[in-house]
């Protein structure tokens, strides 16, 4: 599964991979950066 998105640095506003269809943000029409999200996503195994 792929969880980068992207997010406007001028209004913090975020958007997914199916939202982001411009490089500039619907909101505050400022240029949208894209990101990565960090591995925190780890599967505790509790066995
Ligand atoms: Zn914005």
């Amino acid at each position: 599964m792929d969880l980068s998105y992207y997010v406007c640095p001028k209004c913090g506003k975020r958007f997914s991979d199916e939202e982001m269809e411009f490089v500039r943000c619907s909101y505050c029409g400022g240029k949208v950066l894209f990101k990565e999200t960090p591995p925190l996503a780890k599967k505790v195994r509790t066995d």
